[in-house]
């Protein structure tokens, strides 16, 4: 038996929802058709996956597909546990898809405090499920049934196969935003992130709801502010790492303090800026 983690549940319009999992503040989606639901993301294990399939099970009976954001363990390693819910069809970025195959078993560990069993691989839903439905730059809309969600595929940025998702003015970004704490540049490349989040800005209106891969909602001016603020963080970044001997990059405390996202993410925010650089 399955220890659930039990989301906190917010209906944002007509047809959209998030469900908050609280071990990593990330945003489950939910998107109600009138023939089909999709679920945005799947949580960090079996433990919030069953916890997201119960409250979403309070909300509609409809049969339900998948769609990952992209492939960090944190946002599919729930994937397992809605398949054995009977969900076929698990949509992702061919990039995502490939990075989940490749890269999937490292990220075990990041799960492990709250997640032991998938960390540990034990139990029938800690496989890690690689979606099998790519989603091409030609396929931009999913019909739900008098409903139509629009993949927008915006290339690299938090990773090398984001994807985001729109119904009406709620728009899932996955973790090309973050609310609440800084971005993970882990696995970024912070120059195409930077051009992304200008091309969001353009897609978002004054209305818009923009559902970060974790944290809050919030709207056109948070995106616009974490825009303007990687901007500025690139230029700071490129002037530390010109500044550093070639091949001795050890940014300092004053250096990092510099940057606007915190000791850790900073160090690997340069770490990933001169990587691109060169
Ligand atoms: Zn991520």
């Amino acid at each position: 038996m399955t220890k659930a983690r039990k989301p906190l549940v917010e209906q944002l319009a007509p047809h959209c929802w998030r469900l908050l999992n609280h071990g990593f503040s990330m945003n489950t989606g939910l998107i109600v058709g009138a023939q089909h639901a999709a679920v945005i993301d799947t949580g960090s294990g079996p433990r919030e996956a069953a916890g997201l399939h119960t409250a979403i099970r309070k909300i509609t009976d409809l049969p339900l597909l998948v769609i990952n954001t992209h492939a960090h363990g944190d946002h599919v390693f729930g994937n397992s546990y809605f398949a054995a819910q009977g969900v076929e069809e698990f949509h992702a970025s061919a990039a995502a898809a490939e990075h989940l195959r490749s890269m999937g078993e490292n990220e075990r560990q990041l799960v492990r405090f709250l997640e032991p069993e998938m960390a540990m691989r034990q139990g029938e839903y800690s496989k890690i499920l690689v979606p099998q439905r790519l989603v091409t730059a030609d396929e931009t809309m999913l019909d739900l049934g008098g409903l139509e969600l629009q993949f927008l595929l915006p290339g690299p940025g938090h990773t090398d196969g984001d994807l985001m998702v729109r119904c009406g003015e709620v728009l899932f970004t996955g973790d090309l935003v973050e609310e609440g704490g800084p971005p993970n540049f882990e696995d970024a490349d912070p120059y195409a992130w930077a051009e992304l989040l200008g091309k969001l800005e353009s897609e978002c209106g004054q209305r818009t709801i923009v559902v970060p891969g974790h944290g809050n909602p919030v709207d056109i001016a948070f995106v616009s502010r974490q825009h303007r603020q990687l901007r500025a963080a690139i230029l700071e970044g490129e002037a530390i790492v010109r500044s550093s001997p070639a091949g001795s990059f050890d940014p300092t405390a004053h250096q990092l303090e510099v940057l606007p996202y915190g000791p850790e993410q900073s160090a690997i925010f340069l770490q990933r800026l001169s990587v691109k650089m060169s």
